[in-house]
């Protein structure tokens, strides 16, 4: 029996397929050790290379990645405090030029901790405020922002942007757990993404 040129590639894709399938952590070794190998061979055009597939294929990118971190997690962990550890300085350093980062960085987080749905960024929180003439929504005076959930994370609401309002501190601290959509008097429609 003889095979055209494209049924070979194609049985070979096959055997190929079926093989990885059969032992894919044999596989992903493999895989990981030709990539050493391409890279050592030469970095740069590996790093192209790479680039280019993180362009292509964003989503198994992102899947990958967060497999990865799944099954690396108590690692990540502990390279993570070791990193907070050794470089207190850059850390320090980062924050103070990025405050906004840091900022909603730390409201994510604790978003994350009571498992609430959702994330925001810092550009977000920006464009919020700007909306807002970076006014308290409460007592309407031009002073440090928080992000207030409207409906709180303790009952259940989300850390989406669509949830949140920008109050000054003490606006914020007098609302509490309440749900009070300041929003609402301002004729301005809230952001649902
Ligand atoms: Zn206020």
């Amino acid at each position: 029996m003889s095979y055209s040129k494209e049924e070979r590639i194609q049985r070979h894709r096959d055997a190929d397929r079926r093989w990885k399938e059969k032992d894919p952590e044999h596989a992903r070794l493999l895989g990981l050790q030709r990539a050493a190998r391409a890279y050592q061979k030469d970095p740069e055009k590996f790093r192209q290379r790479s680039a280019k597939f993180r362009k292509e294929y964003p989503e198994k990118v992102k899947k990958t990645l967060s497999n990865w971190e799944h099954e690396h997690k108590e690692e990540r962990l502990r390279y993570k405090a070791e990193y907070r550890r050794t470089h207190k300085k850059t850390i320090t350093l980062y924050r103070e030029k990025n405050p906004d980062k840091f900022k909603v960085f730390k409201q994510n987080r604790r978003a994350r901790e009571v498992q609430a749905i959702g994330s925001f960024t810092a550009k977000q929180w920006r464009d919020l405020c700007d909306r807002y003439n970076n006014k308290c929504l409460g007592c309407g005076k031009k002073r440090k922002l928080t992000a207030d959930h409207v409906v709180p994370l303790s009952k259940g609401g989300t850390n989406r942007i669509s949830n949140i309002q920008p109050l000054c501190g003490s606006c914020n601290s007098k609302k509490g757990t309440k749900t009070t959509d300041f929003r609402k008097a301002h004729n301005v429609k809230p952001n649902h993404k």
